[in-house]
């Protein structure tokens, strides 16, 4: 029997849903004040225009305020670190993100890294990294969050299951294991010198792919019965590709997500539901 499709479109549209009905109540709790979030976007490389642009339209649609930083690629790291300063101490600003890669020598990592822990909508900084590790509130990396939806969306049951994630970046696979470790599943990270790969998949309830390398997730690998989620982005000759031979695991699995529509949506989703968090924050802090 063919898989069922989790459908990322549809299910970080209700997130959104969610965030803009809650940024209403926000609002009216606090005299008309929006959660803000400010996007830094150094140089010109159309992708990244692209991506950041979506942000900022997001941002609009659900009734939050952007405030958009397009730099130029010569910008120094002292201009970059006196505007992150600047926006750390900024009240109306909740949410900082610093569009990566930047060009060089900027260090994106060394530049995210100022960044206020809370104001870290990407969940990107060291602050972030261990408050997660160490199961302390406060905001956790988007793309995982958006998977870990995705996963409860088909009803699947994390606890005491196997979970292998593919992928040990410190964006996505890092922080995708701590979750599922933080919901009681035994977790397995894999990496390029794991050891024969397709073994260990084989034994995973809960399947992850997050390593860059179109269709390389193959049927045989796939436990059946288990939840497949395909991280990968790749551009092919025959257009966008997962890391998971979808065709294929679709015939094995018992749900699945496709690329385009799985997880690409719901990190935005959770770039929004970050932002709104961060302001929550703020005020409780007073
Ligand atoms: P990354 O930093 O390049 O990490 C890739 C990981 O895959 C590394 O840990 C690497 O192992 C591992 N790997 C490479 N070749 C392997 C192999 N043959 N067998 C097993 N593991 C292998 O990538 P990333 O940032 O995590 O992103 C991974 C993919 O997810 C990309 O396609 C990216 O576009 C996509 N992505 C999508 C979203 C989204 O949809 N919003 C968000 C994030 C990422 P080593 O550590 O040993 O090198």
């Amino acid at each position: 029997m063919s898989a069922e499709i989790i459908d990322g479109k549809q299910i970080a549209g209700r997130v959104r849903i969610t965030v803009a009905r809650d940024v209403e109540a926000y609002s009216e709790t606090f005299s008309g004040a929006t959660p803000g979030l400010a996007t830094i976007l150094v140089g010109d490389d159309p992708g990244s225009a692209v991506y950041v642009a979506g942000k900022q339209k997001a941002c609009k649609e659900v009734g939050m305020t952007g405030f958009n930083y397009p730099l130029p690629a010569d910008t120094s790291r002292e201009e970059v670190v006196a505007l992150i300063e600047r926006l750390n101490a900024d009240a109306a600003v909740n949410g900082i993100l610093l569009q990566l890669p930047v060009p060089a020598p900027l260090d994106g990592v060394e530049l995210t890294g100022m960044i206020d822990a809370d104001k870290d909508v990407d969940g990107l900084t060291a602050v972030s990294a261990g408050r997660l590790a160490l199961g302390i509130q406060g905001l956790r990396p988007c793309t995982p969050q958006g998977v870990m939806t995705l996963l409860e969306s088909v009803g699947t049951e994390l606890e005491g299951a196997e979970a292998v994630v593919i992928g040990r970046s410190n964006l996505f696979g890092k922080p995708m294991a701590q979750l599922l470790l933080e919901a009681n599943a035994t977790v397995t990270t894999c990496h390029s010198r794991t050891r024969d790969l397709a073994a260990v998949c084989r034994r995973a309830d809960v399947l992850i792919a997050a390593v860059g390398r179109p269709r390389m997730v193959k049927g045989d690998w796939v436990k059946p019965g288990a939840v497949v989620v395909d991280v990968g982005m790749n551009r092919t000759d025959d257009g966008l590709a997962g890391d998971v031979d979808f065709d294929a695991v679709k015939e094995v699995a018992r749900a699945i997500t496709p690329v385009p529509g799985g997880v690409g949506p719901m990190t935005i989703a959770f770039l929004l539901r970050n932002t709104l968090q961060a302001a929550r924050m703020a005020r409780s802090r007073g």
